[in-house]
Protein backbone atom coordinates (compact mmCIF):
# COMPACT_ATOMS: atom_id res chain seq x y z
CA UNK A 1 0.00 0.00 0.00
CA UNK A 2 1.17 3.53 -0.40
CA UNK A 3 2.87 5.04 2.37
CA UNK A 4 4.65 9.06 1.80
CA UNK A 5 6.30 10.72 4.87
CA UNK A 6 8.03 14.18 5.79
CA UNK A 7 11.21 14.37 6.73
CA UNK A 8 12.33 17.51 8.15
CA UNK A 9 15.40 18.28 9.25
CA UNK A 10 14.96 20.25 12.85
CA UNK A 11 17.43 23.17 12.33
CA UNK A 12 14.67 25.63 12.91
CA UNK A 13 11.04 26.09 12.77
CA UNK A 14 8.65 24.71 10.33
CA UNK A 15 8.35 26.90 7.29
CA UNK A 16 5.80 27.46 5.03
CA UNK A 17 7.71 25.62 2.21
CA UNK A 18 8.43 23.00 4.16
CA UNK A 19 4.68 22.66 5.60
CA UNK A 20 3.33 22.92 1.94
CA UNK A 21 5.54 19.56 1.09
CA UNK A 22 4.22 17.89 3.99
CA UNK A 23 0.51 19.24 3.49
CA UNK A 24 1.27 17.24 -0.18
CA UNK A 25 2.66 14.13 1.10
CA UNK A 26 -0.35 13.42 3.99
CA UNK A 27 -3.46 14.88 0.97
CA UNK A 28 -1.74 12.02 -1.18
CA UNK A 29 -1.64 9.74 1.32
CA UNK A 30 -5.27 10.46 2.73
CA UNK A 31 -6.51 10.60 -0.83
CA UNK A 32 -4.83 7.10 -1.98
CA UNK A 33 -6.02 5.42 1.48
CA UNK A 34 -2.15 5.22 2.55
CA UNK A 35 -0.10 5.95 5.22
CA UNK A 36 1.93 9.12 6.10
CA UNK A 37 5.20 8.93 8.34
CA UNK A 38 7.17 11.66 9.77
CA UNK A 39 10.82 10.97 10.23
CA UNK A 40 12.94 13.65 12.02
CA UNK A 41 16.01 13.59 9.82
CA UNK A 42 18.65 15.10 12.91
CA UNK A 43 21.98 13.56 11.94
CA UNK A 44 23.22 16.83 12.03
CA UNK A 45 24.22 16.44 15.14
CA UNK A 46 25.63 20.88 15.82
CA UNK A 47 22.69 22.31 13.81
CA UNK A 48 19.71 20.28 15.06
CA UNK A 49 17.63 21.00 18.60
CA UNK A 50 14.89 19.89 20.54
CA UNK A 51 13.57 23.01 20.48
CA UNK A 52 13.71 23.07 16.68
CA UNK A 53 11.63 19.67 17.09
CA UNK A 54 8.91 20.72 19.21
CA UNK A 55 8.40 24.19 16.67
CA UNK A 56 8.24 21.58 14.03
CA UNK A 57 5.45 19.48 15.95
CA UNK A 58 3.51 22.53 16.70
CA UNK A 59 3.54 22.97 13.39
CA UNK A 60 1.94 20.18 12.09
CA UNK A 61 -0.27 19.60 14.99
CA UNK A 62 -1.88 23.27 14.10
CA UNK A 63 -2.35 22.95 10.63
CA UNK A 64 -3.96 19.51 11.52
CA UNK A 65 -1.25 17.23 9.39
CA UNK A 66 -1.43 13.87 11.68
CA UNK A 67 0.57 11.38 10.61
CA UNK A 68 0.14 7.86 10.72
CA UNK A 69 3.33 6.50 11.66
CA UNK A 70 6.41 8.11 13.84
CA UNK A 71 7.76 10.70 14.75
CA UNK A 72 10.78 8.65 13.89
CA UNK A 73 14.36 9.82 15.30
CA UNK A 74 17.43 9.12 12.91
CA UNK A 75 19.59 9.66 15.64
CA UNK A 76 17.96 6.65 17.10
CA UNK A 77 18.76 4.49 13.92
CA UNK A 78 22.57 4.34 14.05
CA UNK A 79 23.20 0.82 14.10
CA UNK A 80 20.82 0.16 11.43
CA UNK A 81 22.80 2.55 9.04
CA UNK A 82 25.68 0.87 10.25
CA UNK A 83 24.73 -2.35 9.42
CA UNK A 84 23.50 -1.39 5.91
CA UNK A 85 26.94 -0.07 5.16
CA UNK A 86 28.54 -3.10 6.15
CA UNK A 87 26.16 -4.72 4.17
CA UNK A 88 27.00 -2.55 1.21
CA UNK A 89 30.91 -3.34 1.87
CA UNK A 90 30.32 -6.77 2.54
CA UNK A 91 28.60 -7.50 -0.97
CA UNK A 92 31.62 -5.08 -2.25
CA UNK A 93 29.38 -1.99 -3.27
CA UNK A 94 31.19 0.36 -1.29
CA UNK A 95 34.51 0.66 -0.26
CA UNK A 96 37.31 2.35 2.57
CA UNK A 97 39.04 5.29 0.72
CA UNK A 98 42.00 6.12 2.44
CA UNK A 99 42.42 9.77 0.86
CA UNK A 100 43.84 12.59 3.10
CA UNK A 101 42.28 16.00 2.68
CA UNK A 102 45.58 17.11 1.21
CA UNK A 103 45.24 14.23 -1.17
CA UNK A 104 41.55 15.40 -2.08
CA UNK A 105 42.65 18.97 -2.18
CA UNK A 106 45.56 18.12 -5.13
CA UNK A 107 42.55 15.75 -6.83
CA UNK A 108 40.56 19.29 -7.04
CA UNK A 109 42.79 21.61 -7.84
CA UNK A 110 44.48 19.18 -10.55
CA UNK A 111 40.98 18.81 -12.27
CA UNK A 112 40.35 22.48 -11.98
CA UNK A 113 43.87 23.60 -13.65
CA UNK A 114 42.38 20.93 -16.18
CA UNK A 115 39.06 22.95 -16.97
CA UNK A 116 37.41 20.05 -15.63
CA UNK A 117 34.61 19.69 -12.83
CA UNK A 118 35.90 18.60 -9.53
CA UNK A 119 35.13 15.34 -8.77
CA UNK A 120 36.85 11.81 -6.70
CA UNK A 121 38.52 10.17 -9.15
CA UNK A 122 37.72 6.59 -7.19
CA UNK A 123 41.43 6.21 -7.13
CA UNK A 124 40.59 3.30 -4.00
CA UNK A 125 37.45 1.92 -5.94
CA UNK A 126 39.64 -1.16 -6.70
CA UNK A 127 42.63 -1.23 -4.39
CA UNK A 128 43.10 -3.98 -1.98
CA UNK A 129 46.63 -2.75 -0.54
CA UNK A 130 44.54 -0.98 2.59
CA UNK A 131 47.15 0.99 4.84
CA UNK A 132 46.66 -0.17 8.53
CA UNK A 133 45.61 2.11 11.19
CA UNK A 134 44.34 5.15 8.95
CA UNK A 135 41.48 6.96 8.58
CA UNK A 136 39.16 6.26 6.39
CA UNK A 137 35.44 6.88 4.68
CA UNK A 138 33.32 4.83 3.13
CA UNK A 139 32.13 5.49 -0.32
CA UNK A 140 29.65 4.07 -2.81
CA UNK A 141 30.15 2.30 -5.79
CA UNK A 142 28.36 4.30 -8.11
CA UNK A 143 27.50 2.69 -11.71
CA UNK A 144 30.23 3.79 -14.06
CA UNK A 145 27.86 3.26 -16.79
CA UNK A 146 24.18 3.89 -18.28
CA UNK A 147 21.72 6.65 -16.95
CA UNK A 148 19.79 6.91 -14.04
CA UNK A 149 15.95 7.97 -15.12
CA UNK A 150 13.48 9.66 -12.86
CA UNK A 151 10.07 9.92 -13.94
CA UNK A 152 9.58 12.41 -11.43
CA UNK A 153 5.18 13.17 -10.95
CA UNK A 154 5.69 16.43 -11.05
CA UNK A 155 8.78 17.47 -13.16
CA UNK A 156 8.59 14.68 -15.48
CA UNK A 157 11.35 12.67 -17.39
CA UNK A 158 14.67 13.83 -15.98
CA UNK A 159 17.78 11.49 -17.38
CA UNK A 160 21.59 12.24 -15.44
CA UNK A 161 24.05 9.61 -16.95
CA UNK A 162 26.07 7.85 -14.51
CA UNK A 163 29.38 8.74 -15.46
CA UNK A 164 28.15 12.65 -13.69
CA UNK A 165 28.13 11.12 -10.77
CA UNK A 166 31.20 10.01 -8.38
CA UNK A 167 31.44 7.83 -5.73
CA UNK A 168 29.91 9.76 -2.73
CA UNK A 169 31.02 9.16 1.14
CA UNK A 170 28.24 7.29 3.29
CA UNK A 171 29.82 6.89 6.00
CA UNK A 172 32.96 9.56 7.76
CA UNK A 173 36.06 8.89 9.41
CA UNK A 174 34.31 8.32 12.48
CA UNK A 175 31.91 5.85 10.68
CA UNK A 176 29.19 8.33 11.12
CA UNK A 177 26.27 7.90 8.09
CA UNK A 178 25.78 10.17 5.61
CA UNK A 179 22.61 12.25 4.91
CA UNK A 180 21.93 10.34 1.48
CA UNK A 181 22.25 6.78 3.36
CA UNK A 182 20.18 7.66 6.13
CA UNK A 183 17.55 9.19 3.70
CA UNK A 184 17.94 5.59 1.59
CA UNK A 185 17.79 3.22 4.28
CA UNK A 186 15.07 4.78 5.71
CA UNK A 187 13.11 5.44 2.69
CA UNK A 188 13.55 1.85 2.10
CA UNK A 189 13.05 0.39 5.72
CA UNK A 190 9.88 2.33 6.14
CA UNK A 191 8.58 1.06 2.73
CA UNK A 192 7.98 4.82 1.72
CA UNK A 193 6.55 4.47 -2.13
CA UNK A 194 6.25 8.15 -2.42
CA UNK A 195 8.98 10.51 -1.79
CA UNK A 196 7.26 13.83 -2.30
CA UNK A 197 10.01 16.52 -1.44
CA UNK A 198 11.26 20.05 -2.31
CA UNK A 199 12.79 19.93 -5.59
CA UNK A 200 16.87 21.35 -4.06
CA UNK A 201 16.63 17.92 -3.56
CA UNK A 202 16.40 16.55 -6.87
CA UNK A 203 20.14 16.24 -7.34
CA UNK A 204 20.64 13.68 -4.84
CA UNK A 205 17.88 11.54 -6.36
CA UNK A 206 20.04 9.65 -8.86
CA UNK A 207 22.40 9.06 -6.17
CA UNK A 208 19.64 7.65 -3.50
CA UNK A 209 18.21 5.86 -6.66
CA UNK A 210 21.80 4.03 -6.95
CA UNK A 211 22.18 3.17 -3.33
CA UNK A 212 18.87 1.70 -2.89
CA UNK A 213 19.07 -0.30 -6.13
CA UNK A 214 22.22 -1.96 -5.18
CA UNK A 215 20.50 -2.80 -1.58
CA UNK A 216 18.01 -5.04 -3.75
CA UNK A 217 14.93 -2.41 -2.70
CA UNK A 218 12.19 -1.20 -4.60
CA UNK A 219 12.99 2.66 -5.91
CA UNK A 220 9.47 4.77 -4.39
CA UNK A 221 8.15 7.40 -6.89
CA UNK A 222 9.47 10.91 -6.40
CA UNK A 223 7.41 14.17 -6.89
CA UNK A 224 9.74 17.25 -6.46
CA UNK A 225 7.95 20.34 -5.79
CA UNK A 226 9.21 23.55 -6.78
CA UNK A 227 10.00 26.08 -4.58
CA UNK A 228 8.25 29.48 -3.36
CA UNK A 229 9.20 32.71 -4.39
CA UNK A 230 8.76 36.12 -2.60
CA UNK A 231 7.34 38.77 -4.13
CA UNK A 232 10.91 39.64 -5.70
CA UNK A 233 11.31 36.53 -7.34
CA UNK A 234 14.15 35.00 -4.87
CA UNK A 235 13.72 32.43 -3.28
CA UNK A 236 11.36 33.01 0.13
CA UNK A 237 13.42 33.74 2.79
CA UNK A 238 13.70 35.33 6.28
CA UNK A 239 13.98 38.73 4.23
CA UNK A 240 10.58 38.77 2.90
CA UNK A 241 8.98 38.45 6.13
CA UNK A 242 7.26 36.19 8.37
CA UNK A 243 8.25 32.43 6.86
CA UNK A 244 7.27 30.36 9.56
CA UNK A 245 4.28 28.81 10.34
CA UNK A 246 3.82 29.56 13.77
CA UNK A 247 4.59 32.97 12.80
CA UNK A 248 1.65 32.90 10.32
CA UNK A 249 -0.35 31.87 13.79
CA UNK A 250 1.23 34.64 16.06
CA UNK A 251 0.45 37.26 13.25
CA UNK A 252 -3.38 36.15 13.22
CA UNK A 253 -3.89 33.41 10.79
CA UNK A 254 -6.29 30.64 10.64
CA UNK A 255 -4.83 27.27 9.90
CA UNK A 256 -8.04 26.77 7.88
CA UNK A 257 -6.88 30.02 5.55
CA UNK A 258 -2.50 28.91 5.61
CA UNK A 259 -3.34 25.17 4.49
CA UNK A 260 -5.72 26.61 2.00
CA UNK A 261 -3.32 29.22 1.00
CA UNK A 262 -0.64 26.32 0.72
CA UNK A 263 -2.17 24.08 -1.03
CA UNK A 264 -3.46 26.54 -3.94
CA UNK A 265 0.20 27.47 -3.69
CA UNK A 266 1.70 25.09 -6.58
CA UNK A 267 -1.66 23.15 -7.41
CA UNK A 268 -4.68 23.78 -8.85
CA UNK A 269 -8.63 22.17 -9.36
CA UNK A 270 -10.09 24.36 -12.13
CA UNK A 271 -10.66 28.25 -10.79
CA UNK A 272 -11.38 27.22 -7.68
CA UNK A 273 -9.71 28.92 -4.26
CA UNK A 274 -11.57 27.85 -1.27
CA UNK A 275 -11.56 23.88 -0.12
CA UNK A 276 -12.60 22.34 2.84
CA UNK A 277 -9.57 19.43 4.01
CA UNK A 278 -12.35 16.83 2.88
CA UNK A 279 -12.22 18.54 -1.10
CA UNK A 280 -8.85 18.62 -0.98
CA UNK A 281 -8.69 14.81 0.20
CA UNK A 282 -10.42 14.04 -3.39
CA UNK A 283 -9.34 16.58 -4.94
CA UNK A 284 -5.76 16.81 -4.74
CA UNK A 285 -3.24 15.11 -7.41
CA UNK A 286 0.01 15.40 -7.53
CA UNK A 287 -0.46 15.36 -11.76
CA UNK A 288 -2.07 19.12 -11.34
CA UNK A 289 0.85 20.52 -9.37
CA UNK A 290 2.76 23.54 -11.20
CA UNK A 291 6.28 22.97 -12.85
CA UNK A 292 7.20 26.44 -12.10
CA UNK A 293 8.18 28.05 -8.69
CA UNK A 294 5.00 30.30 -7.04
CA UNK A 295 5.26 33.41 -5.61
CA UNK A 296 4.25 33.71 -1.98
CA UNK A 297 1.15 36.71 -1.71
CA UNK A 298 0.05 37.83 1.10
CA UNK A 299 -2.95 39.52 -0.29
CA UNK A 300 -4.24 36.41 -1.38
CA UNK A 301 -3.67 34.94 2.32
CA UNK A 302 -5.45 37.47 3.95
CA UNK A 303 -8.58 37.36 1.69
CA UNK A 304 -8.36 33.40 2.45
CA UNK A 305 -8.17 34.34 6.21
CA UNK A 306 -11.18 37.07 6.04
CA UNK A 307 -13.35 34.28 4.53
CA UNK A 308 -12.60 31.59 7.15
CA UNK A 309 -13.15 34.54 9.78
CA UNK A 310 -16.63 34.80 8.20
CA UNK A 311 -17.76 30.96 7.51
CA UNK A 312 -15.83 28.81 10.02
CA UNK A 313 -18.33 28.28 13.23
CA UNK A 314 -17.92 30.99 15.58
CA UNK A 315 -17.02 27.97 17.91
CA UNK A 316 -13.58 26.97 16.08
CA UNK A 317 -12.79 30.70 15.30
CA UNK A 318 -13.25 31.17 18.97
CA UNK A 319 -10.31 28.50 20.14
CA UNK A 320 -7.66 30.45 17.70
CA UNK A 321 -8.67 33.71 18.92
CA UNK A 322 -8.96 32.71 22.73
CA UNK A 323 -4.63 32.40 22.09
CA UNK A 324 -4.76 35.58 20.69
CA UNK A 325 -6.54 37.04 23.53
CA UNK A 326 -4.01 35.21 25.78
CA UNK A 327 -1.52 36.71 23.93
CA UNK A 328 -2.73 40.10 24.45
CA UNK A 329 -4.01 39.80 27.93
CA UNK A 330 -7.55 40.47 27.81
CA UNK A 331 -9.36 38.97 30.71
CA UNK A 332 -12.85 37.95 28.45
CA UNK A 333 -14.45 36.46 31.75
CA UNK A 334 -16.75 39.54 32.32
CA UNK A 335 -17.51 40.78 29.11
CA UNK A 336 -20.02 38.88 26.06
CA UNK A 337 -19.20 35.46 24.34
CA UNK A 338 -16.52 35.66 22.48
CA UNK A 339 -18.17 33.96 19.67
CA UNK A 340 -20.76 36.94 19.46
CA UNK A 341 -17.93 39.05 19.18
CA UNK A 342 -16.27 36.79 16.45
CA UNK A 343 -19.72 37.00 14.81
CA UNK A 344 -19.70 41.15 14.98
CA UNK A 345 -16.27 41.84 13.92
CA UNK A 346 -15.44 39.61 11.50
CA UNK A 347 -15.91 40.84 8.15
CA UNK A 348 -14.38 44.29 9.39
CA UNK A 349 -10.48 42.78 10.10
CA UNK A 350 -7.87 41.02 8.58
CA UNK A 351 -6.73 38.98 11.19
CA UNK A 352 -7.50 37.37 14.71
CA UNK A 353 -4.77 39.50 16.11
CA UNK A 354 -6.71 42.47 14.88
CA UNK A 355 -9.74 41.24 16.00
CA UNK A 356 -8.48 41.40 19.39
CA UNK A 357 -7.02 44.75 19.17
CA UNK A 358 -10.05 46.10 17.77
CA UNK A 359 -12.59 44.51 20.23
CA UNK A 360 -10.48 45.44 23.80
CA UNK A 361 -13.80 47.97 24.93
CA UNK A 362 -16.05 44.83 25.18
CA UNK A 363 -13.76 43.35 28.02
CA UNK A 364 -11.90 46.45 29.20
CA UNK A 365 -12.70 49.93 30.32
CA UNK A 366 -10.20 52.45 28.99
CA UNK A 367 -9.55 55.63 30.66
CA UNK A 368 -9.35 58.23 27.69
CA UNK A 369 -11.08 58.54 24.82
CA UNK A 370 -9.27 58.22 21.59
CA UNK A 371 -8.41 61.99 20.73
CA UNK A 372 -9.45 62.22 17.36
CA UNK A 373 -12.40 60.77 17.49
CA UNK A 374 -13.01 62.84 20.42
CA UNK A 375 -12.46 66.09 18.97
CA UNK A 376 -14.43 65.15 16.50
CA UNK A 377 -17.40 63.70 17.99
CA UNK A 378 -17.67 64.49 21.56
CA UNK A 379 -16.22 68.35 21.56
CA UNK A 380 -17.70 70.52 21.55
CA UNK A 381 -19.53 68.45 24.07
CA UNK A 382 -21.98 66.74 22.36
CA UNK A 383 -23.87 66.82 25.98
CA UNK A 384 -27.10 67.08 24.61
CA UNK A 385 -28.16 64.22 22.75
CA UNK A 386 -26.09 62.28 24.98
CA UNK A 387 -27.47 62.81 27.48
CA UNK A 388 -30.95 61.84 26.49
CA UNK A 389 -29.45 59.39 25.27
CA UNK A 390 -28.40 57.94 28.41
CA UNK A 391 -32.00 58.32 29.90
CA UNK A 392 -33.84 56.14 27.15
CA UNK A 393 -30.94 53.78 27.51
CA UNK A 394 -31.18 53.52 31.78
CA UNK A 395 -34.67 53.28 31.04
CA UNK A 396 -34.54 50.06 29.11
CA UNK A 397 -36.14 47.44 30.68
CA UNK A 398 -35.08 44.98 28.07
CA UNK A 399 -31.56 45.40 26.89
CA UNK A 400 -31.71 43.72 22.96
CA UNK A 401 -30.69 44.78 19.55
CA UNK A 402 -34.71 46.48 19.24
CA UNK A 403 -34.87 48.03 22.16
CA UNK A 404 -31.42 50.05 22.17
CA UNK A 405 -32.11 50.60 17.90
CA UNK A 406 -35.73 52.26 19.08
CA UNK A 407 -33.96 54.28 21.75
CA UNK A 408 -31.54 55.98 19.69
CA UNK A 409 -33.96 56.72 16.95
CA UNK A 410 -36.11 58.65 19.49
CA UNK A 411 -33.32 60.56 20.95
CA UNK A 412 -32.78 61.62 17.36
CA UNK A 413 -36.01 62.26 16.62
CA UNK A 414 -37.00 64.26 19.71
CA UNK A 415 -33.97 66.32 18.96
CA UNK A 416 -34.83 66.73 15.49
CA UNK A 417 -30.65 65.39 14.99
CA UNK A 418 -29.97 63.27 12.08
CA UNK A 419 -28.83 59.73 12.93
CA UNK A 420 -24.76 60.71 12.85
CA UNK A 421 -24.90 63.20 15.40
CA UNK A 422 -26.45 60.68 17.69
CA UNK A 423 -24.84 57.75 16.98
CA UNK A 424 -21.18 58.63 16.38
CA UNK A 425 -20.81 60.87 19.90
CA UNK A 426 -22.35 57.56 21.56
CA UNK A 427 -20.09 55.15 19.83
CA UNK A 428 -17.31 56.95 21.13
CA UNK A 429 -18.40 57.34 24.35
CA UNK A 430 -18.94 53.68 24.54
CA UNK A 431 -16.20 52.31 22.59
CA UNK A 432 -13.45 55.10 23.22
CA UNK A 433 -13.48 55.51 19.38
CA UNK A 434 -14.68 55.89 15.92
CA UNK A 435 -14.78 52.46 14.55
CA UNK A 436 -17.12 49.66 15.93
CA UNK A 437 -19.89 47.44 14.38
CA UNK A 438 -23.02 48.90 14.35
CA UNK A 439 -24.35 51.17 17.45
CA UNK A 440 -27.18 48.52 18.85
CA UNK A 441 -25.12 45.11 18.16
CA UNK A 442 -21.93 47.42 20.30
CA UNK A 443 -24.31 48.38 22.98
CA UNK A 444 -25.57 45.24 23.05
CA UNK A 445 -22.55 43.32 23.85
CA UNK A 446 -20.97 45.91 25.57
CA UNK A 447 -23.62 45.65 28.01
CA UNK A 448 -26.50 48.27 29.79
CA UNK A 449 -24.52 48.91 33.17
CA UNK A 450 -21.09 49.24 30.98
CA UNK A 451 -22.48 51.47 28.30
CA UNK A 452 -24.28 53.89 30.71
CA UNK A 453 -21.19 54.18 32.89
CA UNK A 454 -18.87 54.91 29.90
CA UNK A 455 -22.06 57.55 28.64
CA UNK A 456 -21.14 59.06 32.04
CA UNK A 457 -17.66 59.23 31.76
CA UNK A 458 -17.96 61.01 28.71
CA UNK A 459 -20.19 63.73 30.00
CA UNK A 460 -17.92 64.48 32.80
N1 LIG B 1 15.69 16.43 5.64
C1 LIG B 1 15.58 17.02 4.36
C2 LIG B 1 15.21 18.49 4.50
O1 LIG B 1 14.79 18.92 5.52
C3 LIG B 1 14.50 16.36 3.51
C4 LIG B 1 15.00 15.11 2.91
C5 LIG B 1 14.00 14.41 2.03
O2 LIG B 1 12.82 14.78 2.01
O3 LIG B 1 14.41 13.46 1.40
O4 LIG B 1 15.39 19.24 3.58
Amino acid sequence: SLVTRFAPSPTGYLHVGGARTALYSWLYSKKMGGKFVLRIEDTDLERSTQASVDAILQGMEWLGLDWDDGPYYQTKRFDLYKEVIQQLLDAGKAYKCFCSIEELDQMREAQMAAGEKPRYNGMWRDRTDHPANQPYVIRFKNPQAGTVVIDDMIKGRIEIANKELDDLIIARTDGSPTYNLTVVVDDWKMGITHVIRGDDHVNNTPRQMNILAALGADIPHYAHVPMILGDDGKRLSKRHGAVGVMQYRDNGFLPEALLNYLVRLGWSHGDQEIFSKEELVSLFDLKNCNRAPSAFNTEKLIWLNQHYMKTLPAERVATELQWHLDAQKLDTSNGPAITDVITVQADRVKTLKEMVEVSRYFYADFAEFEANAAKKHLRPVAAEPLKLAQQKLAALSEWTAESIQQAIHATAEELELGMGKVGMPLRVAVTGGGNSPSLDQTLLLVGQARSLSRLAMALE
